[in-house]
């Protein structure tokens, strides 16, 4: 199997080079088993329907920092990811898994409050908490959420599946949560060196809850089908638009136009962008955590979204296989790169 003879470095590989490494080795043996590693979700035959799953993790330090996370936030975030992945795949979420590991910092009213948020989540999403796993940590908190779907077997979309000239289309708008990180992070600074400073996040309302407590696109998936609308390729955007264009083209192999003045960016994004010295446009396609849904549909569909206030056609896919350009207000191209999250930074 693996025969390394030297150490190597996981942050040389990065995420996903390192997911690619260790599951290359792996070969499906069950029938029901259709697709398993390098999607949204993975999709499985047990009869009339898919069943989608999806799992997600949340580590406390990497993934939140609770000085100002609330916890009840925290767990409507988790289910939130989880769902979101199985939407990603045209799927109706229908279950959830949750393991949780606590140190002895927290007591049972903590608790409580992340499986508040929990709840909230189950019910928006109308999905049903069915089991999961509970420990001790020797620090922090750790929780996963697994979630289960299920999909049409005709309906099922994967990242791959888009063609050239199919429309490029974006939910909502995004950057909101990486911004949101960023405020949170300046005002905790502030607040460690000046505790009797209160931090002014009310101005910041909108992308502050985009970071802290964002929402699956459940209701895209819903309205698509009212539309009958069946996308080409989909993805939901978890690690930054720039790095799923790049996952939508390489599994499609196609490549992808983006148009800068398309992108959906809310007025709050935009202001501390700039107040942080960053490109907007940059920051919004870098930024993770936005759990909007991007996807391709045929040309033909346009007329049935192209008054949607919340899609956006913000490009479309190009023959130039593994090209990804971003065409700027003055007619500029430059190569849209994916940055994502880098996990594994030395
Ligand atoms: P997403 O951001 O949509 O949750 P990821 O980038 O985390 O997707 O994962 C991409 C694919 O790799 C998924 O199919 C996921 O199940 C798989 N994957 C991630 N980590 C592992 C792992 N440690 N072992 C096996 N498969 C993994
Ligand atoms: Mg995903």
């Amino acid at each position: 199997m693996f025969e390394n003879q030297r150490r190597t470095e996981l942050h040389d590989l990065g995420e996903f080079g390192l997911i690619e490494h260790i599951t290359s080795y792996f070969k499906n043996q069950n029938k029901e088993s259709v697709f398993g590693i390098g999607d949204d979700a993975a999709v499985l035959d047990f009869g009339e329907k898919y069943t989608l799953v999806s799992t997600d993790h949340f580590i406390e330090g990497i993934h939140f920092d609770l000085t100002f996370h609330p916890l009840r936030h925290l767990g409507y975030k988790a289910v939130a990811a989880a769902v979101s992945d199985i939407c990603a795949m045209n799927g109706n979420p229908l279950q959830i898994l949750v393991n949780i590991g606590l140190s002895n910092r927290f007591s049972l009213e903590a608790v409580e409050e992340i499986y508040s948020g929990i709840q909230i989540a189950c019910e928006k999403y109308a999905v049903d908490l069915i089991g999961g796993d509970t420990s001790s940590s020797p620090r922090g908190l750790y929780l996963s959420v697994t979630a289960i779907g299920c999909v049409d077997k005709d309906k099922v979309t994967y990242r791959k599946g888009a063609e050239a000239n199919d429309l490029l289309v974006l939910t909502g708008d995004i950057g909101g949560a990486y911004m949101g990180l960023q405020i949170l992070e300046r005002e905790k600074k502030v607040f460690m060196e000046h505790p009797e400073m209160q931090p002014d996040l009310e101005r910041h309302d909108y992308i502050v809850g985009r970071q802290l407590r964002p929402d699956a696109r459940k209701d895209v998936i819903q309205i698509l089908a009212e539309k009958e609308i069946l996308p080409t390729s989909m993805i939901d955007v978890s690690d930054g638009v720039a790095s799923e264009i790049h996952h939508l083209g390489k599994q499609s192999g196609v490549g992808f136009q983006v148009f800068e003045n398309k992108l959906p960016i809310d007025p709050q994004t935009v202001e501390r962008a700039i107040e942080f010295g960053l490109n907007p446009s940059i920051a919004a396609l870098n930024g993770g955590e936005d759990y909007e849904l991007l996807f391709t549909i045929k040309q033909g569909d346009y007329e049935k979204i192209k008054h949607h206030p919340d899609m956006t056609v913000i490009g479309h896919a190009t023959e130039l296989v593994g090209k990804y350009n971003l065409i700027t207000e003055s007619g500029n191209s430059f190569e849209i790169q994916a940055q994502g999250w880098q996990h594994f930074q030395g």
